[in-house]
């Protein structure tokens, strides 16, 4: 990998001799890859396939921070994040081309911590990295990650296929990432009154981790398809499962009703919401970034997917004329908003 310990200045690289270490530390491996980078352009070969394809924009201190976020993990993170889109289209992704604008604030060995992430992620998820653009930015770090995957036509899953009864399911446990959020501020702050105050993250390793290392759910539509299970329709969890089963209802034109006491909550997401003086319920249903996969599936499946422990089962498809509800623990009915991240907020 990149061996190299002190200081380099961008510049005496250049973007050329920045490229060409990239390339050299990105073989391609899939067969669908035929040229990478180094042309005008990548050539691909989607073999009488559909093409997947999905982008993603992500601006320093408004996606991310690096005062809390390692460049490594950045890395890691921004390329699993989109992924994961191509993965809730129910297709593997193969291809990812990342662009970068980066200010002379950051040393080549900054640049190569970020591209480490980026091949952990490329090698654990067998993707194959075929160009990019390169840029210099004034102040803050641009990020944009397209990814591609290859399905045929009745393989891709969309949003708007979900029928009247389907069973609502979620993989994975919801919450925790947000949590982790909540945690990494709050040493933030804590770090910027006294510099000398070490993070406190005793016992909350899982929630950090699910927020600066999370994993697209690649193993889930594996484990669908070796069940000859096939969803009506399918999203990844970015902005909060409220806000992402209303895309589902509303491409479909059908309604919802999701049921608190099934919602997959981990017992230290619990805890520490309370500690923070948050409900739980509500952290799973807008925290966000968990990056699981939400699915609804024909009631017939019902026997075979309780068997499967990484999946939930939340609910169900309901009329639209019933509308969007949460049905709590208490029986009462409560409609569904979407609260998500709204960047453009404030
Ligand atoms: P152009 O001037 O046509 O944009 P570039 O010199 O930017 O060409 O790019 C040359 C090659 O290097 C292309 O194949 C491009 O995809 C690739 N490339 C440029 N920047 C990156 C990057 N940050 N990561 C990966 N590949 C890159
Ligand atoms: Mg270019």
């Amino acid at each position: 990998m990149f061996e190299n310990k002190e200081r380099t200045e961008l510049s005496s690289l250049g973007e050329f001799g920045l490229i060409d270490k990239i390339k050299e530390e990105f073989p391609l491996m899939n067969p669908s890859s035929m040229v990478g980078i180094g042309d005008d352009g990548a050539v691909l070969d989607p073999g009488g396939k559909y093409l997947v394809l999905s982008t993603d924009l992500l601006l320093e201190s408004i996606h991310f921070d690096l005062t809390y976020m390692p460049l490594k993990h950045l890395g890691y993170k921004s390329t699993i994040v989109n992924l994961s889109d191509i993965i809730a289209m129910n297709t593997i992704p193969e291809q990812i081309t990342v662009s970068i604008g980066i200010s002379n604030r950051f040393s080549l060995e900054a640049i190569e911590e970020f591209y480490k992430g980026i091949k952990l992620a490329c090698d654990k998820y067998k993707i194959d990295l075929i160009g990019g653009d390169t840029s210099t930015s004034e102040k803050g770090m641009v990020i944009s990650i397209t990814s591609m995957g290859y399905g045929s036509k009745d393989e891709i899953i969309y949003r708007s296929g979900a029928k009247l009864n389907d069973l609502i399911c979620v993989s994975g446990d919801l919450g925790a990432a947000y949590l982790g959020l909540q945690l990494l501020e709050r040493e933030k702050k804590i770090f910027l009154e006294n510099p000398e105050i070490q993070p406190d993250f005793e016992n909350k390793d899982y929630l950090i981790e699910r927020q600066l290392k999370p994993e697209a759910r690649k193993d889930i539509i594996e484990i669908l398809r070796k069940e000859k299970i096939k969803p009506n329709s399918m999203i990844d969890i970015s902005d909060g499962l409220s806000s992402e089963i209303l895309h589902i209802t509303k491409a479909s034109n059908m309604g919802c009703k999701i049921y608190e006491e099934k919602l997959p909550i981990d017992s230290l997401t619990a805890q520490t919401a309370m500690e923070f003086n948050l409900d739980p319920t509500v952290c799973a249903l807008n925290g966000g970034e968990d990056y699981e996969l939400l699915f609804t599936v024909g009631i017939e499946y019902f026997e075979q997917l309780k068997m499967i422990p990484e999946i939930s089962i939340i609910g169900h498809i309901c009329p639209k004329e019933e509308g969007c509800s949460l049905i709590s623990r208490a029986n009462n009915q409560y409609e569904l908003k979407a609260q998500g991240w709204k960047n453009f907020s404030n």
